[in-house]
């Protein structure tokens, strides 16, 4: 945890603001009379920090004033620190504000790191800290273009599409798609060790938005075609970069039982896999730490495909369904009749997801959108008694035509 400003400061200032009191009040003349003036005791906040978001200083800045003990604005100069008390992350911005009048105004401060709740603490020399009502960091604003990328190289972005005019859940403003991804993440990290390259903007999952031309209405009369119908209206809007895959959270339905789609290079190209969250009833895991359920291996496995995966040449490749493997507890299964059921990535690890496979074949443990992680992070995303598991008919989408 990095060292405070707030425990580095606290001690020695502590010392020297009870000093600088004094001679204060004697410069100003009023030696004697000092210790009937009002004299600071406590701090408290009058307005409440609120409308954390990534990338945004806060909504609304804290104001803290200074009292004495009987409640009254006292009008010495203090400076006021204020520092992250919970919460992992950071607190960027001016964090000493002097009291002006009694009252320090904060300005720029603004906060990162994961979503969630963070606490602000305030102190000031001599005086008894405060800490504020927690604030939830959010995604940032609403975002149409791709944000500047944390990291360079091989990465996948995603999307939060909309069809023309349909009701929007705002699932890239709330943390809907956030949760959903770092709930097949967790999965993921624990089956493999390892994880896919997410675009992050800030330390945080950059979700952008987009809005078709055309209503649910005309989009799904493209049935399981509706994900390369999508790919070529996000590609003329020049959205898509040629090192990135995308995953679409798209919020619309298809007339065919689907429940998303994806490229398949390099038979069938592109770099779009996206789930039809209108087609099919499952929830999306949308609060922090939920478990994987049917749209989170959904939206994996169909991000899988985008990779080449399964290679048409892997052994256990199904004939009767491209891209899949037979077997119902893997997470690329498909083509067979009984409940899809993913605990496995890779059953033997000879078709996948392998240190080694036969060149030609699609090799997810080598893929450049995935990296490793630490034993810290699977250790994490281990929870105890693991994860209830999924048991769906549907697949996450039908065999892939033949071409
Ligand atoms: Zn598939």
């Amino acid at each position: 945890m990095p060292r405070s400003p707030l425990h580095a400061a606290t001690v020695p200032l502590g010392i020297a603001a009870a000093t600088a009191g004094l001679v204060f009040a004697a410069c100003k003349g009023e030696g004697p009379f000092a210790a009937l003036l009002p004299h600071p005791t406590q701090l408290e906040i009058t307005i409440q920090p609120n409308g954390a978001r990534i990338g945004s200083p806060l909504g609304v800045q804290p104001i803290v004033e200074v009292h004495d003990a009987l409640g009254r604005v006292v009008k010495d100069r203090v400076p006021v620190a204020v520092a992250l008390a919970s919460g992992d992350g950071h607190l960027l911005g001016t964090v000493v504000a002097n009291a002006v009048d009694g009252v320090a105004r904060f300005t720029d401060l603004r906060l990162m790191g994961g979503y969630g709740a963070k606490t602000l603490t305030f102190t000031a020399p001599g005086l008894p800290s405060v800490t504020a009502d927690s604030v939830d960091l959010s995604p940032a604003v609403r975002s149409s273009i791709d944000r500047p990328d944390d990291i360079p190289g091989s990465q996948v972005h995603v999307v939060y599409v909309l069809p023309r005019g349909s009701k929007d859940r705002e699932l890239d403003t709330r943390v809907d798609i956030a949760n959903s991804v770092a709930a097949f993440q967790r999965w993921l990290a624990r089956a493999t060790r390892m994880q896919i390259r997410f675009d992050l903007y800030q330390g945080d999952l950059d979700v952008s938005f987009f809005e078709l031309s055309r209503p649910d209405s005309e989009m799904r009369l493209f049935g399981s075609f509706v994900v390369s119908e999508i790919e070529r209206e996000l590609a003329g809007a020049g959205v898509i970069q040629p090192d990135k895959r995308y995953l679409i959270y798209y919020d619309g339905s298809a007339a065919a039982l689907v429940c998303g789609g994806a490229a398949w290079p390099p038979t069938i190209g592109g770099q779009v896999a996206a789930i039809y969250l209108r087609n099919c009833p499952a929830e999306l895991a949308s609060r922090p730490n939920d478990s994987p359920g049917y749209w989170e291996f959904a939206a994996l496995h169909d991000l899988l495909h985008t990779l080449g995966i399964v290679s048409s040449a892997a052994p256990h490749h199904t004939a009767n369904s491209w891209g899949h493997v037979p077997e119902p507890e893997d997470l690329m299964y498909g083509g067979g009749t009984s409940p899809w059921e993913p605990t496995t990535v890779d059953v033997n690890g000879d078709d996948y997801f392998a240190p080694n496979l036969p060149d030609g074949l699609s090799n997810l443990a080598t893929n450049v959108f995935m990296e490793p992680v630490s034993a810290t992070i699977v250790a994490a995303s281990a929870p105890v008694g693991g994860h209830p598991l999924i048991s769906s008919i549907l697949p996450a989408h039908p065999p892939f035509p033949k071409p």
